[in-house]
């Protein structure tokens, strides 16, 4: 099988509910790049990745200038040559970020044709520890809510089966974040296992503070207390406060990730194949927290197809998120959460085609 062609496409989706807010972003769209690889074999590859904002333009003119060339001609089953390759021919331009994201775009499109070539989903192609996958949602707890709103989405969640859910912390009088949390807990009860997720808005002394009083709270983890790069930081919190620290979602590397593992800054591991190299750096940073005895909960939004399959397959995984729920029909054979569990794609392939409706309706330039 060799590459014949490489095609790119940038989309921009409105969400369809509500504009969402964390700490750091309000979204009310998300937006796309589609990788499309074609071979002789008459078997064409899927990939993506995505963004909130306006970005993707440069992992798109880095695809179609810099690893196309790359790409054409060559077996998509030598994948790891062919994402080294990638990775170098621009490292100079971004060891992370835009060139990093492009490159997870086509490394699923290798992987899509490697799992297409013998007909199977990639959970199955990687070989399963599980025919079911437990979700957690975080399609609600943003934080523009009132306390109000937030609490009633929290019962909704509940009462459609879900056992956990996530609340979004930042607000600029951490007291407000507590006693959000506070009110969701005496609604929900002590079962119902509840997150929290800051995307890196406080320092040292507001996470110390704040995270202890989110203990009494019982709970579950303190995702992004600050800044990734702060894997010193990570470990002081880490060794002051008794709620186990999440992080992934804007961890770029392996390498990253084994800092914070082996200094204990990290409890749960939020790995996002979307973020690092693709799924081959997944599972080797799978495979490091397994070592560790930590759970994996990936990052996830719009790329739970890819998540549910990879956690179908990786024992390390305890859950995937559930989010945007509002546009899952834009994926060919979306997957659903039903009583608080994924179910699983069965046709061939990652499964990260958009239907021909989005791409038709959605496309950018
Ligand atoms: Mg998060």
């Amino acid at each position: 099988m060799r590459i014949t062609g490489v095609a790119t496409t940038l989309l921009r989706v409105p969400l369809r509910q509500r504009t969402i807010t964390d700490s750091q972003s309000s979204v009310d769209a998300v937006e796309f790049l589609q990788v499309q690889l074609e071979t002789d074999a008459g078997i064409t590859g899927y990939g993506m990745n995505w963004s909130y904002t306006p970005g993707l333009r440069a992992a798109q003119v880095l695809v179609d200038e810099n690893y196309a060339p790359l790409l054409r001609g060559q077996d998509p089953l030598l994948r790891k040559e062919l994402v080294r390759r990638m990775f170098f021919s621009n490292h100079f331009v971004g060891r992370v970020g835009a060139a990093r994201v492009g490159i997870a775009a086509v490394e699923f499109a290798l992987w899509d044709l490697a799992c297409k070539s013998v007909g199977l989903p990639l959970w199955k192609y990687l070989g399963p520890c599980r025919e079911t996958v437990k979700a957690y949602s975080t399609d609600g707890g943003w934080l523009s809510w009132s306390e109000a709103d937030l609490v009633r989405d929290a019962l909704r969640l509940v009462a459609r089966g879900f056992d956990a859910v996530k609340i979004k912390l930042g607000r600029p009088d951490p007291r407000e974040d507590c006693a959000r949390v506070a009110a969701v807990r005496k609604a929900l009860g002590p079962k119902v296992r509840i997150m929290t997720d800051v995307n890196c808005a406080w320092n040292l002394a507001t996470a110390r503070a704040w995270g202890a009083k989110l203990a009494d709270l019982d709970v579950f983890w303190l995702e992004e207390p600050m800044l990734p790069e702060d894997v010193k930081g990570h470990a002081e919190l880490a060794r002051s406060i008794p709620v186990p620290i999440a992080v992934g979602e804007t961890i770029y590397t392996k390498y990253a990730f084994r800092d914070y593992i082996e200094s204990g800054a990290a409890r749960i591991v939020q790995a996002d194949a979307t973020k690092l190299l693709g799924i081959d750096e997944w599972l080797e940073v799978a495979a490091l927290a397994s070592a560790y005895n930590l759970p994996v909960v990936p990052h996830t939004n719009v790329q739970q197809k890819l998540h549910v399959q990879l956690a179908a397959a990786t024992p390390a995984v305890m859950m995937v998120e559930s989010c945007y729920e509002s546009i899952n029909d834009i994926w060919e054979e979306p997957v659903h959460v039903r009583d608080g569990h994924y179910t699983l794609p069965q046709e061939p392939g990652v499964g990260l085609q958009l239907t021909g409706a989005v791409l038709a309706e959605f496309r950018v330039g």
